[in-house]
């Protein structure tokens, strides 16, 4: 479909270019394989004929709600679709049944209130405009009937609308499977305000998302057998932990130092707290405000959050506790002791913080000043005591900060699963995931190695799920098809996560080995890897290493790698946290059994991730999966504005193009004989009433139109890319 059949003098064509990708113009003259175009921008251009499209001019202007009704369904009209509807608020698309989702940068209150909710609850999809409530009306639909767990997977770049997606998905299934109101505080209630816990601790501006999460979340929420919400479990992928010590301009800490610093007066003066800008951990940026964010008003609303999940008062002062004790942890600093080569606090403030970091973990002052500034080594002879200069003891107040911080965040995900409970005679669940999508910067270290490595799992589950299916469904229906290759991306997989062999083993057993450094580490990839088709050593690289991912080629700089993959907490900071007087700061430390103490020498961060992409892989796998695919139209986060390159580039690394090029050279429409006569039946009246079988009926129906390009299989019509469209135009002119 949509080759350019016969372009003439005068048709009308989609030509590509540098800057909008793709525009449409006008043929002026053909000469052999080249062609001369008037653009719509008032250019003539030449180009070769074979890379033209043809534009469809009697293309509905307000565009069409589902790709596959295109007439021609080609990487233009695609595009050119979706910025049509975006410009009239129409964020949402299918194809097929994959949603794409727009965002739009401004609040659309009407899309999403009691009214739309009402409207789709029941429909099938399809029936209605493009919605997220419809993907989860249809994920709680074939729930119930199949008796099946679904899933939604929720994609995009940093700022495309995941979360705010996911929130939307689960307000609309908390609708459906929701409680009476005089029930109290019901399950749903806390799945739902779950969502503002999680963000104030685990969200932060970034220069792509005011409120980007800095880690992945994989809901489950579980029904009981009439479909009613029953219990949820949470589980969250790889918070960002350098976030904590480390911010460059314009980008802020996580949300809940903010919202500590503007809690009431008498909160403040409990923690010591002040003006942010005080605190080194939040001044290495001069953002300190987000627009139209009242951090007081959201301090309180974060509390009546916590205060629904089921997290007690106690557990709330411990806690802010912990977050205020880590600012005031960044403000000690240290200078050479004036004797030796070791550490002292710097001056009267470092010790005026130092001892309120103490007071509030209730922990021994002098323990905390020992802990961040001594170690102990033990050998079969002896036990030395070593002094840290002060950059070493900077490194270790840095790491203690990240250990409490991300012990915090570990305590609040297991609180919220345990209180708002599990339900173990749940029949099925729906899972709604809200993962990081492919990232490639100017600089890449093992966070996006982990994050793309992500992305290429799920990759490929949505390859086989999509392009299976679709092959599986020719297979049961005796259609004759000749099937397509996709491009799989198992030897990416493999050159990662293979073992033994792959980048993650090869991680590991370089932190394993102590004279290991990135350098090694690299040479060892750059030989095992000489000859593999997905890994590149850029020319002149020393240590970086490249690899061909599906969505592209990015380059890791592995200078962190072996850093970043140990797991490690330092025993004497372990030791020191386990005697805190504060039983919640204690319980963040459990103390080590004699043999973990040896034996976890090094735990691979690596390794782990890979494991829980393992357990999250097999968990969707016992689901039917639903794909929503968000894009963001723009870099400056602001309505209105639709950008055709970065849109384009989305849709490539989100493998929706990919997806309607393997659809659109098979039948993209599937029909059952019923469903195809309901909406259809109208252009052969006489048909209906004859005594016809319902698969006869639609044969004459398709013959009457016309149309022979198609296929009947066992229980559906299988219809080319564009002749539902005109189909339905055919009904449209009968009514
Ligand atoms: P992601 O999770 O993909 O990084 P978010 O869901 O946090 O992105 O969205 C970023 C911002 O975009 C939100 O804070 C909000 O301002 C805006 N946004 C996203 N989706 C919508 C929507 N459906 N309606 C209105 N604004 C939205
Ligand atoms: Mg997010």
């Amino acid at each position: 479909m949509g080759m350019p059949e016969n372009i003439i003098v005068g048709s009308h064509v989609w030509v590509g270019d540098p800057e909008l990708v793709w525009i449409d113009g006008v043929v002026l003259n053909i000469n052999g394989e080249e062609v001369e175009i008037q653009t719509s921008n008032e250019k003539k251009v030449v180009s070769c004929l074979s890379k033209l499209h043809p534009k469809d001019t009697d293309a509905p202007t307000d565009g069409v709600d589902d790709m596959t009704k295109l007439a021609y369904l080609h990487e233009p009209g695609v595009l050119h679709n979706l910025e049509t509807r975006y410009k009239i608020n129409e964020i949402y698309t299918y194809t097929g049944n994959i949603l794409i989702a727009i965002n739009p940068f401004q609040n659309l209150p009407h899309l999403y209130d009691a009214n739309a909710m009402k409207k789709y609850k029941g429909e099938k999809i399809g029936n209605l405009s493009p919605h997220v409530f419809a993907i989860a009306e249809a994920a709680y639909r074939a729930m119930i009937t199949e008796e099946k767990s679904n899933s939604i997977l929720v994609s995009g770049e940093s700022g495309a609308g995941k979360t705010e997606t996911t929130k939307t998905l689960m307000l609309y299934l908390a609708y459906l499977g929701g409680h009476t109101a005089s029930e109290g505080r019901t399950v749903e209630q806390q799945v739902l305000e779950s969502n503002p816990v999680l963000e104030a601790f685990g969200n932060a501006k970034t220069v792509r998302n005011d409120n980007s999460s800095r880690f992945g979340k994989f809901v489950e929420i579980q029904f009981d057998k009439i479909g009613r919400i029953s219990g949820a479990a949470i589980r969250t992928y790889l918070l960002e932990k350098s976030r904590v010590c480390q911010i460059s301009d314009p980008e802020r800490n996580y949300h809940c130092f903010y919202l500590l610093c503007a809690s009431p007066p008498e909160e403040k003066e409990k923690y010591k707290l002040g003006d942010p800008r005080s605190f080194h951990y939040l001044n290495q940026s001069s953002c300190y405000e987000l627009t139209g964010v009242n951090a007081a008003q959201e301090y309180l609303s974060t509390k009546r959050a916590m205060d629904i999940v089921g997290i007690s008062q106690e557990e709330q002062d411990a806690i802010f506790r912990v977050v205020a004790a880590i600012l005031h942890l960044g403000n000690v600093r240290f200078a050479k002791s004036e004797e030796t080569d070791s550490s002292v606090l710097a001056d009267e403030d470092s010790k005026f913080h130092l001892q309120t970091t103490a007071e509030l973990l209730m922990c021994d002052p002098n323990a905390v000043e020992v802990a961040l500034c001594k170690r102990v080594m033990i050998t079969p002879e002896e036990i030395i005591e070593r002094s840290l200069d002060p950059l070493a003891a900077t490194v270790s107040r840095d790491g203690l900060a990240k250990t409490l911080y991300s012990r915090l965040f570990d305590w609040l995900v297991q609180k919220i699963n345990i209180s708002i409970g599990q339900d173990p005679t749940s029949k099925y669940l729906i899972g709604v995931l809200d993962i990081y999508g492919f990232e490639s910067f100017q600089t890449n270290s093992f966070e996006q190695f982990c994050i793309n490595f992500t992305n290429e799992k799920l990759q490929q589950h949505f390859n086989q799920h999509v392009f299976k299916m679709e092959q599986e469904e020719y297979t049961k229906e005796e259609i004759d098809w000749s099937y397509l290759e996709f491009v799989d991306n198992q030897d990416v997989l493999d050159l990662i996560e293979k073992k033994p062999g792959g980048i993650v083993a090869l991680l590991d057993e370089a932190c394993m080995f102590p004279k290991s450094t990135h350098e090694t580490f690299s040479t060892k990839l750059y030989q095992t890897f000489k000859d593999h088709k997905r890994f590149i050593k850029p020319k002149l690289a020393r240590s970086d290493f490249t690899i061909v991912h599906y969505a592209g080629e990015v380059q890791y700089q592995s200078e962190q790698f072996l850093d970043k993959n140990k797991d490690y907490v330092v025993p004497e900071h372990q030791d020191m946290l386990s005697t805190s007087k504060c039983s919640f700061v204690a319980e963040l430390f459990p103390p080590l059994s004699e043999e973990t103490a040896k034996s976890a020498k090094f735990s691979s961060i690596g390794s782990r991730f890979k494991l829980q992409l393992q357990h999250l892989m097999d968990a969707l796998n016992l689901t039917e999966p639903h794909y929503i695919r968000c894009v963001k139209p723009n870099s400056l986060l602001k309505p209105g504005i639709f950008e055709n390159m970065n849109v384009i580039h989305q849709l490539r690394s989100g493998g929706v193009l990919e997806a309607v090029r393997i659809k659109c050279a098979g039948f993209p429409t599937h029909r059952t004989f019923h469903e195809f006569l309901t909406r259809l039946g109208i252009l052969a009246p006489e048909v209906l009433h004859g005594n016809f079988e319902e698969k006869d009926s639609c044969k004459k129906i398709l013959e009457k139109a016309g149309l022979t390009d198609y296929q009947i299989g066992k229980t559906k019509i299988f219809l080319r890319a564009g002749h539902m469209a005109e189909l339905d135009a055919r009904r449209a002119y009968m009514l």
